[in-house]
């Protein structure tokens, strides 16, 4: 008994040291709620070590920088990849760095004393062992209690969706390593699928169509850059045609309006000039490629997904089927931002799509409010608690 109230005494006095985190692990992004706060650290997922000794050089930007361009000592690391842990300890390095950055920062308390709370989304597909870890990590770093929440969850309540009623939500989230696909019913995951193919697999689509077509051969950087830029995955022009054939009234003038309307949208398709090397010659090249081009690119990876989400919908009972019918599916993560992707889910699913309005932070939202709700965390939590 006096134990417990020493307890309660102890907690309540490292709570008011303390700054509760809550952290999106995601594949390409890390990010940091502090509870009271909101969002304070994004930083890419990426770690740079020594490659022999694995001693830390730099985590997030400072080690994206270095993507590509280390000597043979160093190497650079995304502790996440394809949705499980690909290298435990820069995961590790990566959760303690961050904990103490925050108290650095904000606390003059050091972490060994304040002791925060931390919720940690992580991907469904991590496995039990993993999320174990993740958790010890946690509590490694200083953490007084750890909580893990899967993403698609953490991403619903982001989104402020009410998770705890009876009536399907579906979450399609596509981040840089993976696509999660969710159905959340009564505040549980009914069905879901986590698909290796995400944005990274987007930039591969755009370097392998790249070095086939033009011989060029490009780095990951510059293919994102590409698929920020030009990227889309829906023609425009042939909803703009219809529209303008139903309109036209004045026969030849209009018509004669429309088909040049329609050459310049055509022109308008954007362009970007990539540099890289040619396969032949091994010199450096520069090439202009289309947005056209890059949608051709992307279209086997953007069928994936959608297949993906046919499959999670076939899975699901049919009672939440007809909720997503009429409700729709929540689009977020990265990957959401390529553009006229939503219109392609659409027209080939038929049902409609709901994008999220800050699809990068969905998931540390999420985390966030979970944190600051403590019936909300012990509902949803799929690991956790004090050691
Ligand atoms: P994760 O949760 O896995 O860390 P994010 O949700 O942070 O991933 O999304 C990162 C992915 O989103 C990257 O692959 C990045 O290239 C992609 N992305 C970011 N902005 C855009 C955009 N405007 N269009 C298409 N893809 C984008
Ligand atoms: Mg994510």
């Amino acid at each position: 008994m006096m134990g417990v109230i020493f307890n309660c005494m102890f907690d309540k006095l490292f709570s008011s040291f303390s700054q509760d985190i809550g952290i999106d692990l995601g594949t390409a992004n890390t990010l940091i709620w502090v509870k009271g706060k909101g969002i304070t650290i994004r930083e890419p997922s990426v770690v740079a070590m020594h490659r022999k000794t694995k001693s830390i050089i730099a985590i997030g930007t400072e080690a994206k920088k270095m993507v590509g361009k280390t000597p043979s000592s160093i190497i650079t690391v995304s502790p996440l990849r394809g949705g499980v842990i690909a290298d435990f300890d820069a995961t590790l390095a990566m959760i303690s760095h961050y904990i103490q950055a925050v108290h650095e920062f904000g606390s003059v308390f050091p972490v060994a004393w304040a002791r925060p709370r931390v919720v940690i989304g992580i991907p469904s597909s991590v496995t039990e062992v993993e999320k174990r870890a993740v958790w010890e990590a946690a509590l490694s770093a200083g953490a007084r209690e750890a909580f893990l929440i899967e993403e698609p969850m953490a991403a619903a309540i982001g989104e402020k969706i009410s998770v705890f009623a009876p009536t399907g939500v579906m979450i399609v989230d596509v981040g840089g390593g993976t696509t999660e696909i969710a159905i959340i019913s009564l505040g549980g995951i009914v069905v879901s699928k986590s698909l290796k193919v995400a944005g990274q697999e987007m930039d591969d689509a755009i370097i392998h169509y790249v070095r086939l077509r033009h011989g060029l051969i490009m780095g990951d950087r510059t293919a994102e850059d590409v698929k920020i830029k030009i990227g889309s995955a829906y023609e425009h022009n042939q909803k703009s045609k219809v529209i303008r054939s139903a309109s036209s009234g004045q026969k030849s003038k209009e018509e004669s309006a429309s088909d040049s309307e329609l050459m310049n949208h055509n022109s308008r398709e954007r362009m970007a000039i990539v540099r890289g090397r040619d396969i032949e010659t091994g010199l450096p090249k520069s090439l202009r490629l289309t947005e056209v081009e890059i949608r051709e690119a992307l279209a086997p990876v953007l069928a994936e997904i959608i297949e993906g989400i046919a499959e999670v919908l076939q899975e699901a009972p049919p009672e939440l089927t007809n909720d997503i019918l009429t409700h729709g599916i929540l689009l977020t993560g990265g990957g959401s931002m390529l553009s006229g992707f939503d219109q392609l889910i659409v027209e080939r699913t038929k049902i409609p799509v709901i994008l999220s309005e800050d699809p990068l932070t969905s998931v540390v939202r999420g985390a966030g409010r979970v944190l600051e709700d403590d019936q909300l965390l012990q509902r949803v939590k799929v690991v956790g608690g004090l050691k």
